[in-house]
């Protein structure tokens, strides 16, 4: 049943309808493979609601990136944030979930049923879209770090931090992402400078102490970077700038990123309303968007928390929010065909 196309054939099936060639309908569409898109997932399949999921660039999302996870409650050992993602997928794909590669690059939300195209190609029609798209990293901006990406320039030490192993390292960053990327690079590393623009880092308390104790880290407060230096090898040191002025050089061979985030949401630019870095706005206390039909859960739409747990819950209410809202429309559209039967 395409919900917004025709009220009749109420019992129909919806997601198997090709409408144009790559053209498909489906009754609920969740973008994005973190915790808040495959729990959205594990809530929409139970409610046999058919969801079908694209996993995007980074499948599992930002956990996939990280090492232990410690704070996610019902693991009291922790969990590797790749295994857990691997857990929360199964999950999903257990009750029945349709779960896809590809990218959501282009939407059109002017009208119902919503589109989306995946990969500049297929595009699917949703009744219902869950948005879940997370976020990504940030960099500096700088163009000797762009020069340098992938040659020694990463926003990911768990990713590449093995390749520096007993080299001396570089992280940008005082919050808890370069505390957490500081210490793991601690572990295989020579050395880890962390350049902090500040003279007090904003990570959290036990990070923080983890990263005064470790012997091999090392805080250049006050500094900001002036521009990543290197050869046709890749990336040989960093220029940095202390907030007096004065300009000093240090020796590494890797630079890491861990200045927070931007929210993965330029597509639905046009269509919803966010603030000014691109979080998507909710109304308080839902994840409903400022267009009825589409949901937004996790890192896209929180820009304060930002945690597995709490991206994990708002996938779950995105998922109630999308079947309840289903259900209206379906019992509209019921009460529309009857009347017109009448
Ligand atoms: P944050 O926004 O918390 O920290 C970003 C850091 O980068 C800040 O120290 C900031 O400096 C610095 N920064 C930002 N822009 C620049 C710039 N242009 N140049 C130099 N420095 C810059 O991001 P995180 O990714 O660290 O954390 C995001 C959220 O995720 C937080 O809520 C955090 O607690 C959580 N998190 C929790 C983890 C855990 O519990 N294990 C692990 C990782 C993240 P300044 O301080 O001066 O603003």
């Amino acid at each position: 049943m395409a919900l917004f196309k025709k009220m009749d054939n109420l019992e129909e099936e919806q997601n198997t309808e090709q409408l144009n060639g790559e053209t498909e309908h489906v009754k609920v569409l969740i973008v994005g493979s973190g915790p808040a898109g495959y729990t959205a997932a594990i809530y929409a399949a139970r409610a046999n609601l058919q969801p079908v999921l694209y996993e995007g660039m980074e499948p599992g999302g930002q956990l996939t990136t990280t090492t232990d996870v410690e704070n996610y409650p019902g693991y009291p050992q922790g969990i590797q944030g790749p295994d857990m993602m691997e857990d929360f997928k199964k999950q999903a794909e257990r009750f029945g979930t349709d779960i896809r590669f590809g990218l959501a690059t282009a939407a059109d939300l002017s009208q119902r049923p919503y589109t989306i195209t995946i990969d500049d190609k297929k595009k699917i029609q949703a009744d219902a879209l869950i948005i879940a798209t997370g976020a990504s990293a940030k960099y500096l901006g700088l163009e000797s770090e762009d020069q340098f990406k992938g040659m020694g320039v990463s926003a990911c030490a768990t990713c590449d931090g093995f390749f520096y192993k007993n080299q001396d390292v570089a992280v940008v960053g005082g919050g808890d992402s370069a505390a957490e990327e500081a210490l793991y690079l601690a572990g295989i590393c020579n050395k880890v400078y962390m350049i902090h623009r500040r003279d007090q880092l904003r990570a959290s308390q036990i990070m923080q102490e983890r990263v005064f104790q470790s012997e091999n880290i090392e805080i250049l407060w006050n500094a900001q970077t002036k521009e990543v230096l290197g050869d046709e090898n890749g990336v040989t040191g960093v220029r940095l700038q202390k907030t007096t002025g004065e300009e000093y050089d240090i020796s590494v061979t890797g630079f890491f990123l861990a200045i927070g985030h931007k929210p993965n949401s330029d597509i639905f630019r046009d269509y919803l309303e966010m603030d000014e870095t691109g979080y998507i706005k909710t109304t308080p206390g839902s994840t409903h968007t400022n267009l009825e039909g589409v949901f937004a859960a996790g890192d896209v739409q929180d820009s304060i928390y930002r945690q597995a747990v709490t991206a994990a819950g708002s996938g779950c209410k995105a998922a109630l929010d999308a079947e309840r809202w289903l259900a209206e429309k379906e019992f509209e559209a019921k009460k529309a065909a009857q009347k017109e039967e009448a």
